[in-house]
């Protein structure tokens, strides 16, 4: 069953959803050469305190305990890395994922940012990760099926012109999520087509988080020694974003993007919903 919100409580998601974006902004403005995942996790921490609101992530999920308000995933590290005592390099590629509980809603999102300068293959890794996320939110429309959102993400990603070295690999075994009053919900959101289920009907209330991974090389993933870090089985780097969107009436509405996704969308031909906030 997927969880159909009202206005209202979409508003409220809203509210959720920009805690989770000043979050991860003071996180991209934090992140230079010599800073530790620690220190970026601290800084989301207190944005997340500061909000009157509680991390989503450090928590049990199916009897683990997540110790961090933040993952950072460095470099070959796709999703969930432990926040710690890591160190970024000049040239590491990062991707921060983070989430907050308000008035017990979730928000949850993810971006992925350079550390200092990077080489060109890894920037243009995290645009086509960052496309492909944009393409299926566009397709966040009353009527589409779920089918529709991954089918854009995948034949975004297989559009591109190939890196220089290897190719493209969407991550199997992980994808997006219905989100509401869990952080994970029904239904799994594919960044692939696979069978032939067309996946349930996107109507008004429907809330999904959107978060394509896709590396350099492999689709294929493992997870490390702590449980919790999934990296590439071929050493490949990979990137990360995510938004949580809402299907309205009126359109798509990003909620944890600051303008509601209004400027990227509007790239797309796709209009915004207008923020119940403003
Ligand atoms: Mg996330
Ligand atoms: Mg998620």
């Amino acid at each position: 069953m997927v969880e159909i919100k009202t206005p209202e409580q979409i508003a409220k998601m809203r509210a959720a959803g920009l805690v989770v974006a000043e979050a991860l902004k003071a996180c991209r403005e934090a992140v230079a050469p010599g800073i530790t995942t620690q220190e970026l996790n601290d800084i989301a921490d207190k944005v997340i305190t500061d909000h009157g609101a509680t991390s989503n992530f450090r928590a049990h999920h199916g009897g683990l305990w997540f110790p961090g308000v933040i993952c950072a995933s460095v470099n070959d590290e796709i999703v969930h890395g432990i926040p710690g005592e890591r160190v970024l390099q000049e040239g590491d590629l990062i991707s921060i994922d983070c989430g907050a509980i308000l008035d017990g809603w979730h928000g949850d999102a993810a971006i992925t940012v350079a550390v200092g300068e990077t080489a060109a293959e890894h920037l243009q890794l995290s645009r086509v990760t960052e496309g492909s996320m944009w393409a299926g939110i566009a397709q966040m429309k009353k009527g589409n099926r779920l089918v529709d959102v991954s089918r854009a993400i995948e034949s975004f990603i297989r559009r591109q012109p190939l890196p220089p070295k290897g190719k493209w690999g969407i991550v199997e075994g992980y994808g997006g999520h219905g989100i509401g009053t869990a952080m994970h919900m029904e239904p799994h959101v594919l960044n692939y087509v696979a069978g032939r289920g067309k996946g349930p009907k996107l109507i008004p209330g429907t809330v999904l988080a959107i978060e394509p991974m896709v590396t350099l090389g492999t689709p294929h993933s493992a997870v490390l020694e702590d449980d919790w870090t999934v990296v590439t089985t071929d050493k490949s780097w990979a990137s990360h974003w995510e938004h949580s969107v809402a299907v309205t009436e009126q359109g798509p509405l990003v909620l944890t993007a600051f303008d509601g996704g209004r400027a990227e969308l509007a790239k797309l031909g796709v209009t915004a919903a207008p923020d119940p906030l403003a």
